[in-house]
């Protein structure tokens, strides 16, 4: 604001008569610091208006523009990031930020980090996950506070709202989820008062900002955590009863790669088959009795099977590949087939209310094992488990191709903000830290390491410019 004035006040003096002006250059700099003097100033009749009406004006004339155009959809793109600065005034999670870190920030929100650590450890997870108690220390959380949960939301909210159109669109990712490392199954938050807030409310929230799908994956849990089994089953009934969260897409994950079944298979490579068949059982009753929790979306045809395994030719990959896998879901689709039968039969009919429904929903799940990814990250633990010279050659491929943060902070299209507000942004194999922080509460709080592959050099925001 003072240039413009100081710009004004100028103007007008050296338009005053030389005999009239004022001589004592202490009196001429009084009147100008007392702006509150000057009715121009009060008026803001000399000056223009103010920032914020500045923006108002630009974004109204930017509409009426695309309007002219017929262009009726509206995203951040089509505006002046420049003429926007200053809109986020007043916004406590955007503190410090510009809205050219914002804008980055929003179009790599992939992931809205709302705790980290897993239990399952399956050999394949590209984010080498850790079990939270492994990150345990006075200065390290694994999980977002709620307040700064609802700082998040509530700041976008009232951002896209100044905006009028939802910042996240149009931006690269085309879903979201609220993990990087964790298992949806364990997810849930907490505010202060004690009210929960469980998955589907948390991803309903994500989705008001975003208009996007919010992704829940699961490999399981526990068959004697009761908690997580009863919470699982809520989870259930909201999601059947309600259209409210139709964008959630339910993935379970069975595959050979899991925690259990490696160690099982390790056991069947030392010859101790009992201990192979003890684990294997184990596995495969608590995937069958996810399947089963699951069973009223399966019906609505609203789960999807992460199936993945290796290529049947992968050498050294036994209990890996495509054909271990198959035999991985017989055994659990056996043991499901079971339970609905004994569901049906004993009159509970806790989720199998028709018999033919019990073949449907094997037919339905056999049809999932139709699309088996094989294009698996070979990164972390997999890295250890994969010596195929071929596979291993594509992922020093992959790792080469951003070495310079220059191209990836161009070319990475996914980011994931950290439960203390961090950016990292991410191509799946490597990951750059920025030093784009929303204002948490927490924002000083050390997390684990984001994996694949953190790089040590930084995406730093004055790379931005050249965006
Ligand atoms: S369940 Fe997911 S996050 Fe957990 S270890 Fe497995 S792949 Fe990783």
């Amino acid at each position: 604001m003072i240039t413009p004035i100081l710009k004004s006040y100028i103007y007008s003096y050296t338009n005053i008569e030389p005999s009239k002006r004022i001589q004592n250059p202490t009196q001429a700099d009084n009147t100008v610091l007392d702006l509150n003097k000057l009715p121009s100033y009060k008026y803001q009749i000399s000056f223009g208006c103010s920032e914020e009406e500045k923006i108002k004006k630009y974004i109204k004339n930017r509409k009426r523009s695309l309007n002219r155009q017929h262009i009726s959809y509206k995203n951040i793109n089509m505006y002046n990031i420049n003429r926007l600065e200053g809109i986020q005034e007043g916004i406590d999670v955007f503190k410090g930020l510009s809205m050219r870190q914002i804008k980055y920030l929003a179009q790599h929100s992939t992931e809205f980090v709302l705790q980290r650590g897993c239990h399952n450890m399956c050999a394949h997870c590209y984010a080498s996950a850790m079990p939270p108690s492994y990150q345990k220390a006075p200065d390290k959380i694994n999980k977002i506070d709620f307040e700064d949960f609802e700082k998040l939301y509530y700041g976008f909210q009232e951002l896209n709202k100044r905006l009028g159109f939802s910042i996240f669109k149009n931006s690269k990712n085309e879903y979201n989820t609220l993990f990087h490392d964790a298992d949806s199954s364990t997810i849930f938050l907490q505010d202060k008062n004690g009210k929960v807030y469980d998955y589907l409310d948390l991803a309903k929230m994500v989705n008001e900002l975003t208009e996007k799908e919010i992704v829940f994956d699961t490999a399981g849990w526990n068959i004697q955590d009761k908690k997580t089994q009863e919470r699982m089953e809520k989870l259930v009934e909201k999601a059947l009863n309600s259209n409210e969260y139709d964008f959630v897409a339910f993935n379970l994950s069975a595959n050979p790669f899991h925690a259990l079944n490696h160690r099982a298979l390790q056991h069947l490579k030392n010859g101790n088959y009992a201990q192979y068949k003890k684990i294997r059982d184990i596995y495969t009753t608590r995937m069958a009795n996810v399947l089963f929790t699951f069973t009223p979306l399966i019906e609505k045809e609203r789960v999807r099977l992460i199936v993945r395994a290796l290529p049947n030719e992968t050498k050294n990959a036994n209990g890996y590949r495509e054909d271990d896998l198959f035999m991985l879901y017989s055994e659990i689709f056996n043991k499901l087939f079971k339970l609905y039968k004994q569901d049906y039969e004993s009159g509970a009919h806790k989720v199998i209310k028709d018999k033919d429904q019990i073949e449907k929903n094997i037919d339905y799940l056999n049809e999932e094992l139709k699309n088996i990814e094989q294009a698996l990250g070979i990164n972390g633990r997999m890295a250890d488990l994969v010596t195929d010279k071929k596979i291993f050659a594509y992922k020093n491929t992959k790792a080469r191709t951003y070495k310079d943060p220059q191209k990836a902070v161009k070319g990475f299209k996914d980011g994931i903000i950290d439960v203390n507000g961090k950016l990292y942004i991410t191509n799946w194999y490597e990951n750059y830290p920025t030093d784009i922080q929303l204002n948490y509460k927490n924002k000083d709080k050390k997390t684990a390491d984001i994996s694949p592959y953190l790089n040590e050099k930084m995406i730093t925001s004055d790379m931005l410019d050249t965006l």
